[in-house]
């Protein structure tokens, strides 16, 4: 285990972009992953014939993961589903589909309401502005770097620097009259996300979300088979528990049975706060960092029924038109903490995830899966009645799940009538899940919350916490850039890997792609 150049930990997205890039570079790389499989946040798992993503649904490219996959060769070997996006209240059914669709469907619905237009006026804005900077293809500033696009940039700064703040989304969805309506549009996303992401949001739910056909666990296959075909070695069920360091430097890691793991350099692509407070020694951090990290909000967890249903591929998507269709039962966004109501879940809005038709071979004949997904805590109900994180769980606890999926079977039954009378296979997932298949603390989707105020990385320096007080050691995925997501794990897999071969952050593998 010693004449490996790299050992990367942990094989999601960013893992595996940084594996994949170090092998295409010619460096002996090793992935330790703790689970039985690659895709951590983004994997999926079978169970009774029937295949199911198991957390993220979807995801963007803006400009970024596209072309990174590109460069990997991979992107013309997955078929790309375009997500549609549907949603639905007591007041409003509408598909994102463009702008236009999306206020006269609002103004139908609120036909007092003065504020709707004003409110898109300013979204577009957004839109536009990633329409010229950043479309599916082409982030410019990444790809194509030239300081004639910086200098395009500066007179949007102002405009920038508002949409960042969250009271200035506040400001903008003041405008919004009913004040149910002004609710919904100031919370729905991830708690206190600033304008720019609202906004960006919509843009991005109409022209940037996309399914790899075969499901995201064949997606991640497909970059795990690339990485060993090139010669890279990958480990699963091995949990690295300890760095081991010399003054600056990594000297070996330590897995869970005591084995040491060696190499000249390391990529750390798993949870930070456990890399600073479990995993490294504690004197290497200033103790005032270790503090903010300690206490930095995560993003929201995310509450995952599975379910297998007795409906064809074909009669489900006729009846939601759409692979993510929400329901609002009502406009209050909730984000559930440890004192919420005991039936908090039965009020929340429920998307609907249906991907069917591009996995025909995920369900038995003529069934078929949609997952349910809404907002949940870690915590709430003192750890779901499970007492605390441990494993195995409480009897208390396996009811307690199925009983609250069932909760969510009830709202999503107001745009899938009929669907209880359906379902062949339940299984639900918790925050207390996903924390234990992807060590994500307390099962945070997407790293540091969205909050400007908030999150620790926006108060440091650069946006990023790629550099470790170690000289050969890096981090990559949700934590290390901010915003966390798809599109930053990418990114941060590219440059890491770059930064290891002693390359510039964003220097390309093809030669047709500019370096800079
Ligand atoms: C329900 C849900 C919906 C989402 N929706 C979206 C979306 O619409 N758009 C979007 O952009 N993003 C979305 N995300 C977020 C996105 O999926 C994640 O940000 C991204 O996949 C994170 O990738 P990563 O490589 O940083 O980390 P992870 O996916 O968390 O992977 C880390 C890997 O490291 C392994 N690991 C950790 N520690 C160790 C260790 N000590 N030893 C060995 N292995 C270790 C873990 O097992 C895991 O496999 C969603 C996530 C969820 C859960």
């Amino acid at each position: 285990m010693s004449d490996f150049d790299v050992v990367v930990i942990g094989a999601g997205i960013g893992g595996m972009v940084a594996a994949n890039y170090l092998v295409s570079l010619g460096m002996k790389t090793l992935v330790v992953e703790q689970s039985h499989h690659t895709g951590g946040n983004m994997s999926g798992f079978s169970r009774k014939g029937y295949y199911f993503d198991g957390g993220d649904q979807s995801f963007e490219s803006l400009g970024i993961v596209f072309p990174i996959l590109a460069e990997l060769d991979l992107y013309d070997r997955i078929g790309w589903t375009k997500c549609r996006y549907r949603m639905k209240s007591p007041d409003f059914d509408f598909f994102i589909d463009s702008f236009d669709q999306v206020e006269e469907a609002l103004q139908s619905a609120f036909p007092e309401e003065p504020g709707i237009r004003p409110l898109f006026r300013e979204v577009r804005k957004v839109s536009e502005f990633i329409d010229a900077n950043c479309t599916p293809w082409e982030f410019p500033l990444l790809h194509r770097f030239s300081w004639i696009h910086l200098l395009k940039l500066l007179p949007h700064l102002p405009k920038l620097q508002k949409w960042i703040k969250f009271s200035y989304r506040e400001k903008v969805c003041s405008l919004i009259r009913n004040p149910e309506l002004r609710e919904w549009f100031t919370q729905i996303g991830y708690y206190r996300m600033p304008f720019i992401f609202f906004a960006g949001f919509w843009h991005l739910w109409m022209k940037d979300y996309w399914y790899p056909q075969g499901g995201m666990q064949h997606f991640h296959d497909l970059l795990a088979q690339r990485f060993t075909q090139a010669g890279g070695a990958l480990r699963f069920n091995t949990r690295i528990t300890q760095i081991l360091s010399e003054g600056r430097k990594v000297t070996a890691l330590q897995t869970t049975e005591g084995e040491r793991i060696t190499a000249k350099r390391f990529i750390y692509g798993g949870d930070y706060k456990r890399l600073v407070l479990e995993l490294t020694d504690p004197t290497l951090w200033d103790s005032g960092f270790q503090e903010k990290i300690k206490k930095a909000r995560l993003t929201e967890a995310i509450l995952n029924v599975y379910l297998g249903v007795r409906r064809s591929p074909a009669e489900l998507e006729n009846t939601l038109q759409a692979p993510h269709a929400f329901y609002f039962p009502n406009y209050k966004v909730i984000f559930p903490d440890p004192y919420s109501p005991r039936d908090v879940h039965r009020s929340m809005w429920v998307a609907l995830n249906h991907f069917g038709k591009d996995n025909p071979n995920a369900a038995p004949p003529g069934c078929t899966t949609v997952v349910l997904q809404t907002y949940s805590s870690y915590f709430w109900e003192n750890c779901w009645l499970n007492g605390s994180s441990s494993y195995p769980r409480s009897v208390l606890y396996k009811q307690f799940k199925n009983e609250i999926g069932m909760q969510l079977v009830d709202t999503a039954e107001h745009i899938l009538p009929g669907l209880k009378d359906d379902i062949e296979y339940l299984e639900v997932g918790t925050p207390l899940s996903l924390e234990r298949f992807t060590l994500n603390t307390e099962g945070s989707t997407g790293g540091w919350c969205y909050d400007t105020d908030l999150s620790p990385v926006f108060r440091l320096p650069g946006l990023n916490l790629i550099y470790t007080p170690l000289s050969n050691l890096f981090t990559c995925g949700h934590y290390s850039v901010w915003p966390g997501g798809v599109i930053s794990a990418c990114l941060s897999g590219k440059i890491v890997a770059n930064l290891t071969a002693g390359r510039k952050p964003f220097a390309t593998l093809k030669p047709s792609i500019v370096d800079f």
